[in-house]
């Protein structure tokens, strides 16, 4: 996979809002909120989405539900929504897997 801006945010080399790390993942604010609570979780794998996730990743997507449930509670969250675009079409522009936690207002549904 390609190097992307995620990448970089993980070896530190350009800044980011971290709330939380660890050896398998790292959630920090997105540059661009749409919530007041707006932070994407992201494996230090360099996976690209979630179509490109095998059965060897099982329990690296277990933990980064787990990750954003905590940091949402830390972010003093009860209710709030996680969005993983997979692929161009559905929206996706960093090509390394996130998942977006938006939180903080009433949200909509369907999304758009
Ligand atoms: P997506 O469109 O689902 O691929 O989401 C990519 C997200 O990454 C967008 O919400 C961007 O605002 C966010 N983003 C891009 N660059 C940065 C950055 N340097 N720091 C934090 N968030 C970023």
């Amino acid at each position: 996979m390609t190097e992307t801006i995620f990448s970089k945010i993980i070896r530190k080399e350009i800044p980011a809002a971290i709330l939380y790390e660890d050896e398998l993942s790292l959630a920090f604010r997105d540059v661009n909120p749409q919530a007041p609570v707006h932070f994407l979780v992201i494996p230090k794998k360099p996976i690209i989405n979630l179509s490109d996730a095998t059965e060897a990743d099982q329990s690296l997507l277990g933990h980064l539900l787990l990750v954003a449930n905590k940091v949402a509670t830390q972010e003093g969250l009860t209710g709030f929504r996680l969005v993983t675009n997979n692929g161009a079409e559905a929206g996706q522009t960093v090509f390394h897997l996130h998942i977006h936690v938006l939180g903080g207002r009433s949200l909509n549904w369907p999304p758009g």
